[in-house]
């Protein structure tokens, strides 16, 4: 048995929650609070409050487990280990999110990246469970690639930005040229929510699901899905966000991503027009939260 407090934090808010959990099943109850994202000092310090008072709640916190925006520092032996890299963010470049939740509570705290608690959070309790490779892409704003392999969130040199995938654009059929500051046309800068946007003058919110540009948004995250595959050989891909749950966006992923594949790759779990293989979030919202609950349980 384990007390674990969580923290979701966000660009625009924070999620904070804490439950008992019994081994690595699914807490029967969790209590959440919602904190916007201000300044560093002021939204840590109310999520430190905030985990304080649940943490009462339930006789004292064992551990808290954070699932963070980013980029974070994520190399253990760097001084900077779970602060915030270098990010467009008022303020937010170099905090320090990990000790400060390390030095407030003085119990252990694990950090990874929001993605990367997803990842864990849907193969611990969502739609991977039971398997030992998948990815768990997120598609909103940015768009955000969690990988885990043999159960854990996976970081090297830093940690995985996939959504900075470079894909082909066919420049007759998609003139625009992408939004990403740093490449233009990568994966990001072609099929995230403002990208959808500025390439069709309205939100992606308001479109109808049979837009054209859905089929391209498909056409690039299904070769997404192919180079990572192709890369990496998860057992399962897992695909949610604002853009990512629009309803049919996923069979369009699933058809341009066969048609990339090619008939490459042979294997059972591919069948069936890769429908067990490109599978919608198990978890929903809670995804991330559950991500920061499991980063929680881990925690050495
Ligand atoms: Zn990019």
């Amino acid at each position: 048995m384990k007390r674990v407090g969580a923290v979701e934090l966000g660009g625009t808010k924070a999620v904070v929650g804490a439950a008992v959990m019994e081994g690595t099943g699914r807490p029967q109850s969790i209590e959440t609070v919602r904190i916007p994202t201000t300044t560093p000092e002021e939204t840590l310090g109310r999520c430190i409050e905030t985990l304080r008072e649940l943490g009462r709640r339930i006789g004292g916190l064992d551990a808290v487990g954070v699932a963070s925006f980013g980029p974070l520092q994520l190399d253990p032996h760097r001084p900077e280990y779970g602060s915030i890299t270098r990010t467009p963010k008022p303020g937010w470049s170099a905090a320090p999110v990990r000790d400060r939740f390390a030095n407030a509570l003085d119990v252990p705290v694990a950090i990874d990246t929001d993605v990367n608690g997803g990842a864990l959070g849907e193969g611990r309790w969502g739609a991977a469970q039971g398997l030992d490779s998948h990815i768990y892409v997120t598609v909103g704003t940015g768009i955000g690639v969690g990988v885990v392999v043999g159960g854990r969130p996976q970081h090297g040199l830093v940690h995985p930005e996939g959504g900075h995938l470079l894909v082909r654009r066919d420049p007759a059929r998609d003139p625009y040229a992408g939004h990403c500051p740093y490449h233009g046309d990568c994966l990001e800068g072609l099929a995230c929510g403002p990208a959808i946007e500025a390439r069709v003058g309205r939100p992606a919110t308001e479109l109808a699901d049979d837009h054209p540009v859905w089929d391209l948004v498909g056409d690039y995250l299904g070769q997404m899905a192919a180079n990572l595959l192709f890369a990496l050989s998860p057992q399962r891909i897992v695909i949610g966000g604002g853009v990512g749950g629009r309803p049919g966006l996923l069979d369009r992923v699933r058809h341009h991503a066969e048609r990339r594949i090619g008939g490459y790759i042979d294997h059972p779990a591919l069948a069936d027009g890769l429908a067990g293989f490109i599978v919608p979030p198990g978890l929903g919202v809670e995804a991330g939260l559950a991500g920061a609950l499991a980063l929680g349980w881990d925690a050495p």
